[in-house]
C-alpha cells in the first residue's frame, strides 16, 4: 500500500485494478455518449459516386473559352434519380445539388449564370471543376474512420450513420455505487436534529458517473458503523462494477471506511498530494475496485474530477487522460492565489473569455466544505506543489463543462 501519492501516481495505481465491463450492442437513436467497443469501417464510399455541390448545369470546360456559351439540353440530373446520359461537346445536363454527374461533363456552372430559351441554355462561366464532389473524397469504402474508445458525439453518430451502421459495438455501462457514510447525514427535506446536515455529496456524484457514461446507483448512506458498513460495501460489490463511498476516510475515530479497508479490504494507496482531496484511499473490496472519497462537499467532487473520471475513461477504452467532464486550458489571473506546499492546489476559479483570452477570477470562500464555491466557480487552478500565483500569470486549469 502506497501513502501519500502524486495524483498522476494516484490514477496510474488505480489503474492497475480494472471493471469487468464487456460488451454489448445498440443502435443510433441510444449511442450519444456511449463508448466504442470496435472500430468501425465504413461500409459505402461517401460520396458513393461523383455529385454535384450545386444547383446548375453539368458542361464540358473545354466549351468556356468565351464569358458566354450557349449549349444544347440534354437531360436533367436529380438527387436520387438514374444516371443521367453523357454529353459532349456543345451540350448540358441540368443538375440539382447531390445528384450524379454525367459522364463526359467535369464542370459545373452555377443556376444563377444561365438563361434557358427551349432546349437551349446561355451560360455565363466560369465552369467550375471544383463544384464536383468527387467519389470516396470523404470516406473511402472499407477503411477504418472511428477507433475503439471514441466517445460518441452528435457528430460521431450522423458519421456512423454516414457509414452505414445502424447498431454498433459499445463498451457496456459500468455500474458505480456510491455509498455515503457519516452519522449526522439525513435526507434533504428530512427533518434535522442538532448536530445533523443533509446529505449532499451523492446526489452530485451520481450526475458526474452518468456524465462519464457510467451508471450510478445510489445506496442508503450508512451510518459510522462497521457493521453497517462491511454489509453495504458487500451489497454493492456483488451488484456493481466499482464502489465510491463518501466520508471516513481521514484520521478520525469514526473514519471507518478507512479502517475497515485497512483491516478486511486490499488497499492499494492512501491519502493524494492534492489540496483539497487530501484523504482519499483506493483499493478493492471482494475483487471489487473502491475509491473512499472524502466527505467534504468539494473534496469528493475534485477527487471524482481529477482522478476518479480519468480512471472510468480508462476501464471505458479511451485512456486515462480522456476526461470527459472538461478540459486543460492556460488561463490569466486577475486575483493572486496561493499555492499548497508539497500539494497540488486545486483553488476553485472562474474563467471566462475576454479579447481572444481566457481570464480567471476567484469569488467565494474557498473552504473544501463550501460546495457553493463550486457553483459560482467553473474551474480549478493546477498549481504545482509550493508555487503561488501572483495576478497577472498565466496558469494551467480544469476548465469543467456545465
Ligand atoms: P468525513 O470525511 O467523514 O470526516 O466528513 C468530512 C466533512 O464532510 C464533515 O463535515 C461531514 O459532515 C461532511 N460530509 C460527509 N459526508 C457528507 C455527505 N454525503 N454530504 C454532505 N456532507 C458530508
Ligand atoms: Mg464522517
Amino acid at each position: 500500500m502506497e501513502k501519500g501519492v502524486s495524483v498522476e501516481r494516484a490514477i496510474e495505481l488505480a489503474c492497475k485494478s480494472t471493471m469487468n465491463l464487456g460488451t454489448e450492442t445498440v443502435d443510433l437513436s441510444k449511442l450519444y455518449g456511449r463508448t466504442l467497443a470496435e472500430s468501425l469501417n465504413s461500409k459505402v464510399d461517401d460520396p458513393r459516386f461523383d455529385n454535384s455541390a450545386m444547383d446548375g448545369w453539368a458542361v464540358c470546360s473545354s466549351d468556356f473559352l468565351n464569358e458566354i456559351t450557349v449549349l444544347k439540353i440534354v437531360g436533367t440530373s436529380k438527387a436520387g434519380g438514374k444516371q443521367p446520359p453523357e454529353i459532349r461537346t456543345g451540350q448540358a445536363c441540368q443538375i440539382m445539388t447531390g445528384a450524379p454527374m454525367p459522364a463526359g461533363a467535369d464542370a459545373i456552372v452555377v443556376v444563377e449564370n444561365s438563361q434557358v430559351k427551349g432546349d437551349k441554355v446561355t451560360l455565363i462561366g466560369p465552369a467550375n471543376k471544383n463544384y464536383i464532389r468527387k467519389k470516396s473524397e470523404n470516406l473511402l469504402r472499407g477503411e477504418e474512420t472511428l477507433s475503439a474508445g471514441t466517445r460518441m458525439s452528435a457528430a460521431s453518430i450522423s458519421l456512423t450513420a454516414t457509414m452505414g451502421f445502424a447498431e454498433v459495438k459499445v463498451v457496456k455501462k459500468p455500474k458505480i455505487a456510491i455509498i455515503s457514510t457519516g452519522d449526522e447525514l439525513k435526507s434533504p427535506g428530512a427533518e434535522l436534529l442538532p448536530g445533523e446536515i443533509y446529505e449532499s455529496n451523492s446526489y452530485g456524484i451520481s450526475v458526474l458517473i452518468d456524465k462519464m457514461g457510467g451508471h450510478a446507483i445510489r445506496f442508503e448512506p450508512v451510518t459510522d458503523s462497521v457493521n453497517s458498513l462491511r454489509e453495504a460495501l458487500t451489497a454493492a460489490a456483488s451488484e456493481c462494477d466499482a464502489i465510491l463511498t463518501s466520508g471516513g476516510v481521514s484520521m478520525g475515530e469514526w473514519d471507518f471506511v478507512r479502517k475497515l479497508m485497512e483491516e478486511e479490504g486490499d488497499m492499494k494507496f492512501w491519502r493524494i498530494q492534492m489540496r483539497p482531496g487530501g484523504p482519499p484511499l483506493f483499493g478493492e473490496w471482494n475483487g471489487v475496485p473502491i475509491f473512499g472519497l472524502p466527505g467534504n462537499p468539494v473534496s469528493s467532487h475534485v477527487v471524482f474530477l481529477m482522478i476518479v473520471a480519468p480512471w472510468i475513461s480508462f476501464n471505458l477504452g479511451s485512456g486515462a487522460h480522456a476526461n470527459a467532464l472538461g478540459k486543460y486550458v492556460r488561463a490569466k489571473l486577475q486575483d493572486p492565489i496561493a499555492g499548497a506546499k508539497n500539494k497540488i492546489c486545486l483553488r476553485r476559479i472562474k474563467i471566462t473569455s475576454k479579447n481572444d483570452e481566457l481570464i480567471a477570477t476567484t469569488h467565494t470562500h474557498q473552504g473544501s466544505g463550501n460546495i457553493h464555491s463550486l457553483v459560482a466557480h467553473n474551474a480549478l487552478s493546477i498549481l504545482p506543489p509550493g508555487i503561488d500565483a501572483r495576478a497577472g500569470e498565466n496558469i494551467d486549469a480544469f476548465w469543467w463543462n456545465e
